[in-house]
């Protein structure tokens, strides 16, 4: 038994409930139980979405749903505007430019938020913007993009507003229609605490509009083939679908409702500015700007003289808790902790202990329990 706290920004850790919901019979994909199971799957997606479009669910891992969400919805050759701000922002717009699209980079500084003034400009900039991708929550450096906002401002131009809200969706909020958002995505293993392997999309109108016009270049994630499968009675997918991780979403949507979507934000919120708090009372410096930091992972900075291998290693193998190094340039500059699905004080003290005493075995503090007394103070 793997008894690791997982403190990742996916995967997150999957509760029993949704493990053995995976365990039942997996039946025929195109029989009429499947047929039910996904109805009530992708009926649950919508809401937690919060659109009246439908939802489709994907065998593949969130970067599927970011190519489908792309690829289906902007031409070869056709401009689009590409936020980037960290890695995520970056791989949005390597898809892009693998499908031949004109891409224009907004390039924000890593740690920081793109603003809704930004996007606007680059917007009156050039009229032949087709699209606009922004990630919700930027994983790779713990910072949220006011997606609100950002959709006030595509919503004035003739433009899809593309989101992927993979670690966001079920840990902050997300309405997607009421954004405006034309694109959205999501995966299993962030927020909604899954296991990792399927991802979802819903698209509004326009953005189907914009399906029917062009010929995508992508075969197993053809949005077109997807909703024609999905018609069918009983719906189905175009290909054989993961039915166990279709279980699995299933259960792991029905406990995201049960919560209720609000609450279930409010614990993230709640969760997140613990760790802003308990990083402070630790005497460690946040890597993210405070006022745009995520609801679901906080990245921090490495403190001086101490390596990602000695810190992050001692943290899983001596105190059983699992955190997240940084990616590129930030490797070994940044730890972060994602506190995202199934996470509250008991899994937050759990990880503060560790860090506490991790940082004083290696000299760097001298309190190991100030993040833990923090955390406590918090939730009091
Ligand atoms: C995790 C993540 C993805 C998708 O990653 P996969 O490894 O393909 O599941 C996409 N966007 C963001 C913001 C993420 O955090």
């Amino acid at each position: 038994m793997n008894d690791i706290l997982l403190m990742l920004p996916g995967p997150t850790t999957v509760h029993p409930r949704v493990l053995s919901a995976m365990s039942k019979a997996v039946v025929n994909h195109r029989g009429a139980k499947y047929g039910e199971i996904l109805t009530e799957t992708t009926e649950l997606m919508s809401k937690v979405f919060q659109t009246p479009n439908n939802s489709y669910l994907l065998t593949g891992s969130g970067t599927a749903a970011m190519e489908a969400g792309i690829a289906n919805t902007v031409a070869p050759g056709e401009k689009m505007l590409n936020v980037v701000g960290g890695k995520f922002g970056e791989r949005f717009m390597k898809i892009a430019q693998a499908h031949g699209i004109d891409t224009q980079e907004l390039a924000v500084e890593w740690g920081t938020a793109v603003t809704p003034e930004a996007v606007k400009e680059a917007l009156d900039a050039d009229e032949d913007i087709k699209a606009v991708s922004v990630i919700h929550n930027e994983t790779s450096t713990g910072v949220a993009a006011p997606i609100e906002e950002i959709g006030k401002v595509v919503k004035n131009y003739d433009a899809l507003y593309i989101v992927d809200t993979v670690s966001s969706l079920g840990g902050d909020y997300v309405d997607v229609e009421k954004f405006g958002i034309d694109v959205c995505l999501t995966g299993s293993q962030k927020c909604l605490a899954a296991p990792p392997g399927m991802a979802a999309i819903t698209l509004s109108d326009d953005a189907w509009a914009a399906v029917e016009k062009i010929e995508t270049n992508t075969f197993y994630l053809d949005l077109k083939a997807a909703r024609k499968s999905g018609d069918k009675v009983p719906p189905q997918t175009p290909y054989t679908p993961s039915v166990s991780l279709t279980y699995a979403m299933n259960e792991a949507l029905k406990m995201v409702m049960e919560e209720g979507i609000d609450e279930r934000v409010a614990r993230h919120h709640k969760a997140a500015k613990a760790s802003v708090a308990a990083v402070k009372a630790l005497g460690l410096e946040l890597f993210a700007d405070e006022a745009v930091s995520s609801a679901t992972v906080t990245a921090v900075k490495m403190p001086e003289g101490i390596t990602d291998d000695e810190f992050r290693g001692t943290t899983r193998d001596k105190y059983g808790v699992e955190l997240a190094g940084g990616q590129d340039h930030l490797k070994g500059n940044i730890f972060r902790i994602g506190h995202m699905g199934n996470i509250s004080y008991k899994e937050l003290t759990q990880t503060f202990a560790a860090i506490g005493m991790t940082l004083k075995g290696l000299g760097v503090i001298d309190d190991a329990g100030a993040g833990v007394a923090s955390i406590a103070e918090s939730y009091l």
